[in-house]
């Protein structure tokens, strides 16, 4: 599984990639602990049906 966070602190987002019960510290690179997860849709689970016709016209 990869995560998303963000650092609360530089705004520095990066991702860890860790197994669901993996229980790690979640570090920015500028040593800042309080981050906080994004949860991101990935971009090819979006569907366009209908939504992107209406946008097009
Ligand atoms: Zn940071």
């Amino acid at each position: 599984m990869t995560y998303t966070y963000k650092c609360n602190k530089c705004n520095n987002e990066f991702t860890i990639e860790k197994g669901m019960n993996e229980d790690i510290e979640i570090k920015c690179e500028c040593g800042n602990t309080d981050v906080r997860r994004i949860y991101s849709v990935p971009k090819f689970k979006i569907n366009c049906s209908g939504f992107c016709g209406k946008i097009n016209k």
